[in-house]
């Protein structure tokens, strides 16, 4: 059951500027394998320590002992890696590019200005109380007050909680209460793709539900819009900014300290407090940036994430200002004013490396090439995704279209638990394959399982575990220990389990399938929802697709698809019968669909992600067990694809 692969040799111009080329890949892999404590002594210097660490690796993978230690007797603050080292020589470079939402509003921050901001809200902070070890919650848009306000936590030694600020009061509330965080900065507002959000009044809610746990808010002026200030409680931070010293010593912190807890996304169930530490976090940060991104001294680097998200701590504030790199930071939307804007940015600011997702792809291919063709992005060296599997499609698109040809993709498999990418096509170092997330970066051992946890060898197909723990790995569910052990210790003993499915095909090259959870087993064969959804994307009616399995008599699960057009398409059952055809031949007879559902709208998780989960309940007709929908994008689609759902008997 497979489809033709095309591949696709690295282009010839990067290759011969490339950091690694294979033969390095593979020389570094194999020693960072076969002498992790050798390896990650060495790489472990990249950031800057106060006290060295002596020792390098202390894990234990038990369930019944589980902890994992790096670098354990070292000190450090990882903003004297982000901010204070680079003084010297990079003082007037570039930091952060910051482009607002509206096109004329951008401007930039020099590192030993972002130095100097961040110590002034360091002292702010401690002025309100913030000490080392508490909890804040960080509520913010994508302004660089948000980076700020996490190097400035980092700096005093107190716990960040980054929450994305699309999400409502009640989520916001949850997240404050779970980690007992008393502090919260937000703005008065938001602005994103030309519409206000209410961040200031969502905060105010939150306080409230989370019942007097918030005892200080500082807020950001973004709009000037007019929001309530409650006396004693909520502070303006341009007015107690004013006031504070730009000087302030870093906390000398030990490697394990916590650095920030992160809610997942939750495209699978209630959001876990993902906690990581100092050192082990910054190291995997920054090393993985830069190979991951091929980095050189001027790159301007734009990973177009939230801050809200890993994807925004790892790629725009730690790893890239830990290795000296310029961070573009984006206010707004894909497709506001238009459709161009992505790459109106990178021609603005030249850009070198871009960094999205496939959602945002998906979106912008829908609107064809013009948007693109207009601009030049001739700047542009290097193109990466992450979130979800890419279609083969989008790849292709993103490719030829975006790329011209000339950039490699970088496709990163990772999640938030890892802190920084895992598996992913190191470019210069491998023919790339669109979709797959080809090899294990340094350090990580990969391996496929089956249901009995038996290790496949070769081609197969099966769950993917790793086997062994890397400096970024997360450390523990923030206050409940035992949620760590049994979510990712559990399944696999002695492995940590990654939820997700897994090919390796002849070349060895990996393939994340989709998660575990969303495998539709059809007359007993398994089918990860990431092929069937990429047949159905690479029918040039088709925009996105989402795929699920559903009881049927017969088969055990039967297929079914639900499937947004390209503008303009007439969605009758010639359609369907064309689909069902087009799959049959791209995959195979035992992926067609059975039903088919045309929906203007999938269920999103806010960053993008299609929430299969509650797909698959309405393909069940069970509506009433949706479970938690907090984190959907827009609840209204779940009820129009209720309504439209396809009748199954
Ligand atoms: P939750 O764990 O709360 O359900 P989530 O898994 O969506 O949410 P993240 O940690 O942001 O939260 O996402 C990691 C997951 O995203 C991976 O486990 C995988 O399923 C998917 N993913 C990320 N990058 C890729 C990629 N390049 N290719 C395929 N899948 C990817
Ligand atoms: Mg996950």
């Amino acid at each position: 059951m497979s489809h033709e692969v095309t591949k696709h040799p690295v282009p010839e111009a990067f290759a011969a500027q490339a950091n690694l080329t294979p033969e390095t890949y593979k020389e570094m892999y194999a020693r960072s394998v076969n002498d992790p404590e050798g390896f990650w002594a060495e790489h472990g210097k990249r950031i800057q320590w106060m006290k060295p660490f002596t020792q390098v690796k202390d894990v234990s993978w038990d369930k019944d002992n589980l902890h994992v230690k790096w670098f354990a007797d070292g000190t450090l603050n990882v903003t004297e890696s982000c901010l204070d080292r680079q003084l010297e020589t990079r003082g007037d470079k570039p930091a952060i590019i910051w482009e607002g939402d509206e096109a004329e509003d951008a401007h930039t921050l020099t590192y030993r200005q972002l130095y100097k901001a961040v110590c002034r809200f360091s002292n702010v902070l401690k002025d309100l109380g913030v000490g080392k070890g508490d909890r804040v919650t960080i509520y913010l848009p994508m302004i660089p007050e948000a980076a700020m306000a996490m190097l400035a936590c980092a700096r005093i030694g107190a716990i960040h909680s980054v929450v994305f600020g699309g999400f409502s009061p009640e989520a916001l509330a949850g997240r404050i209460t779970d980690c007992e965080s008393k502090f919260v900065i937000t703005a008065d507002e938001g602005l994103r793709g030309g519409r206000k959000v209410p961040l200031k009044t969502n905060a105010d809610k939150a306080c409230q539900l989370a019942n007097g746990m918030v005892e200080k808010m500082l807020v950001v002026q973004r709009t000037g819009g007019d929001v309530h200030m409650e006396e004693g409680r909520d502070f303006w931070l341009h007015e107690v900014g004013a006031e504070v010293s730009d000087e302030c010593a870093p906390e000398p912190m030990n490697a394990e300290d916590p650095l920030f807890i992160l809610y997942t996304s939750g495209s699978t169930g209630k959001p876990k407090g993902v906690l990581h530490t100092c050192g082990g976090y910054l190291v995997w940060a920054s090393m993985t940036h830069e190979y991951v991104f091929d980095l050189k001294e001027n790159d301007v680097f734009w990973c177009s994430a939230d801050v809200g998200w890993v994807t925004g701590h790892t790629y725009i504030v730690y790893g890239p200002l830990a290795n000296g790199a310029t961070s573009v930071m984006f206010e707004g939307v894909p497709t506001y004013p238009d459709a161009s804007r992505f790459w109106e940015v990178c021609d603005r600011h030249q850009v070198t490396i871009f960094y999205t997702a496939p959602t945002a792809i998906r979106a912008l291919m829908r609107e064809g090439s013009d948007p693109v063709d207009k601009t030049s992005r001739k700047s542009i060296r290097l193109l990466g995704t992450v979130g979800e599997p890419i279609n083969p499609e989008a790849w292709e698109w993103y490719f030829h279209i975006v790329g011209e040809g000339r950039c490699p993709i970088v496709d990163t498999w990772w999640q938030t638990e890892t802190g920084g990418t895992m598996i992913v096509p190191l470019p210069g170092t491998t023919d790339m394959k669109p979709g797959a997330g080809s090899h294990p970066f340094f350090g990580v051992k990969p391996e496929l399982v089956d249901a009995e946890g038996n290790i496949l060898q070769g081609e197969a197909e099966g769950n993917l575990i790793i086997t062994d723990s890397w400096p970024g790995q997360m450390r523990t569910v923030y206050g409940d220990h035992q949620r760590f052990v049994d979510t990712y210790f559990s399944a696999y003993p002695g492995n940590y389990f990654t939820g997700d499915g897994c090919r390796r095909d002849a070349d060895g090259f990996y393939w994340i399938t989709g998660r575990v959870d969303d495998v539709i087993n059809v007359s007993g064969h398994r089918m990860g929802t990431a092929e069937v959804e990429s047949a159905l994307v690479s029918h040039h009616a088709v925009a996105e697709a989402a795929v699920v399995g559903y009881p049927h008599d017969i088969k055990g699960q039967g297929i079914y698809a639900y499937v947004t057009t390209v503008a303009g398409v007439e969605m009758d059952d010639e359609l369907k019968k064309d689909l069902i055809k087009h799959v049959r031949y791209e995959i195979g007879p035992i992926a067609s669909p059975d039903l088919i559902q045309f929906a203007p709208g999938l269920p999103k998780t806010r960053s993008g992600k299609i929430m299969r989960r509650i797909l698959r309940k309405i393909a069940e007709d069970s509506f009433d067990a949706l479970g938690d929908t907090s984190t959907l994008a827009d609840p209204e689609v779940v009820d129009q694809l209720i309504e439209g759902r396809q009748n199954r008997s």
